[in-house]
């Protein structure tokens, strides 16, 4: 299978190119040439099957070019009993009446881009081997919490790799901040940046775009990116839908006859766009439920065709969806277009120059039969936190109450009562202030280490094993550095040997 970019569809690559490079040159993202389908008979022998089983089957259909044998390796490299909490490695929770968590957060960070980021490094390590790539990979990342912290713990000690992630030194909560400074590994390296996540952002790609690129080429470098736009990213997303489509006919909550829903949290739109290939292959889901925070440009987009990204940015108690400019969205804009790049090309030209593009007639009608959008501002996100715990007894994060929301909105207005997986892309412990807020509990501490053990106590619900190790963990990488000397940081980082770095 081929991929093609999104802007310039002659623009064609394998998907070990794809991984590797990440972006298109001409700015597009890479999709697959074709859809691979799936037939339901086709995937019965996978009901019994265990998680791995299940990656390998989709990744093979999708990763063409790659051994087998290095898509097995790596799958078991990724999603073992070392580094997720559940021996499911993605559990499906009953919740409610015909709803089900999908718990996407038992990885090393407690949040779903684990579930990328740890596949996608021995991804790219194979793809780097067998294109006879002769440079060290450099991964190097601006982050505003969630995502440096999962692809240190991703990339970590992994050969052939080296990680550098720069995070807005008072931009990032307590919590976060202590995951990446503690980060163990022989190949990595953090570093605060004096700025907002915006300086830090623009800190990085500036390094991208410089003449450092080709001294470091000359080094025997390679700078390359982990953000959620590389399909070595996406493809990982696609397994956990057929995997919870498999788990819900093995406990009989389906048949095979019945369709199902989803509804997921969104920011970057990732997520849910893997929902959407998922069902482009077949799988039998319903409608895909887009549930936004206060900063509803989604929901908007979805109801009036309009995406607008002149508007008020809101700070809220979901961080991770905080967000105006959904980049995966683009992917999605190609098939509604039915895969026309000049379309493509000119409504990502219009969204750089005026901050806003429109689509309407055929394309609207499809997104809108694909798709519901709903938002939950915060206090309706903290009453499903609160509503959640009392009624059920699950405790639900700040991401994963905006779904709830969203969701007893949808079936309110619509009735439709299919069988729903609500993904849960956060533990509720990776913000402890926020859902101790929702609670009603006012700790008498400011520190989040302390929060931790007060939900414990007030919940009974286990703390997740690596956030429960942070309070003891070694403090290893104390720098902080000004936004100019950013590029210094990245070559002196590079002409340190591995495991010289703190
Ligand atoms: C990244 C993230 C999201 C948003 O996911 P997208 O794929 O960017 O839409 C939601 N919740 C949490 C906890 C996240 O870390």
């Amino acid at each position: 299978m081929l991929y093609e970019s999104t802007r310039e569809k002659k623009n064609v690559l394998g998907a070990m190119e794809a991984i590797k490079q990440g972006i298109s040159p001409d700015g597009g993202l890479f999709v697959p040439q074709t859809i691979p389908a799936v037939l339901i008979k086709d995937l019965a022998s996978l009901v019994r099957a265990d998680y791995r089983e299940r990656a390998k089957f989709i990744l093979n259909l999708y990763l063409t070019d790659f051994k087998k044998e290095d898509i097995n390796n790596s799958v078991q490299a990724a999603y073992n009993e070392k580094s997720f909490q559940s021996p499911d490695i993605a559990p499906l929770e009953p919740l409610a009446d015909n709803l089900h968590t999908l718990e996407l957060w038992h990885g090393p960070t407690a949040a779903f881009k684990d579930m990328a980021l740890q596949l996608l490094p021995h991804l790219m390590t194979r793809a780097i081997i067998n294109t006879n790539e002769d440079k060290e990979i450099v991964i190097l990342t601006a982050t505003s919490g969630d995502t440096g912290k999962a692809a240190l713990e991703g990339f970590k000690d992994v050969e052939g790799t080296r990680i550098m992630v720069f995070y807005p030194a008072k931009g990032v909560s307590n919590m976060q901040r202590l995951q990446m400074i503690t980060q163990e590994g022989e190949n990595v390296k953090v570093m605060g940046v004096e700025g907002n996540f915006d300086d830090t952002q623009s800190g990085v790609k500036s390094i991208f775009a410089s003449d450092i690129n080709k001294q470091l080429e000359d080094k025997g470098f390679r700078l390359s990116s982990a953000n959620s736009i590389n399909w070595g990213r996406l493809v990982p997303q696609i397994v956990y839908y057929f995997s919870a489509w498999l788990d819900l006919l093995k406990t009989g909550a389906i048949t095979e006859s019945q369709s199902f829903n989803v509804v997921v949290p969104t920011g970057n739109f990732g997520n849910i766009l893997a929902a959407y290939y998922a069902k482009a292959m077949g799988l039998p889901i319903g409608r895909l439920i887009c549930a936004s925070n206060d900063n509803s440009i989604l929901t908007d987009f979805i109801n009036t065709g309009v995406y607008d990204t002149n508007r008020r940015f809101y700070t809220t108690t979901s961080p991770s969806m905080d967000i105006l400019i959904s980049s995966n969205l683009e992917r999605l804009l190609y098939e509604l277009y039915d895969r026309d790049d000049k379309k493509v090309l000119s409504l990502m030209q219009e969204l750089a120059t005026t901050g806003k593009y429109s689509i309407d007639g055929e394309a609207l009608k499809r997104l809108q039969a694909l798709m519901y959008g709903g938002y939950a501002n915060m206090d309706q996100a903290g009453l499903a936190i609160r509503e959640t715990f009392r009624e059920y007894d699950y405790l639900l994060d700040t991401h994963t109450a905006v779904g709830k929301s969203v969701y007893d909105e949808y079936r309110k207005e619509t009735g439709d009562d299919l069988a729903t997986i609500l993904v849960s892309t956060a533990s509720p412990y990776k913000f402890p202030a926020y859902v101790l807020d929702a609670l009603e509990i006012r700790p008498d501490s400011e520190d989040e280490l302390d929060h931790l053990e007060i939900l414990k106590k007030v919940t009974g619900k286990a703390i997740p094993g690596p956030l429960k190790g942070l309070a003891s963990k070694p403090i290893k990488h104390k720098g902080v550095c000004e936004i100019k000397d950013m590029e210094g940081q990245v070559l002196s980082f590079l002409e340190q040997g591995l495991g010289e770095n703190e």
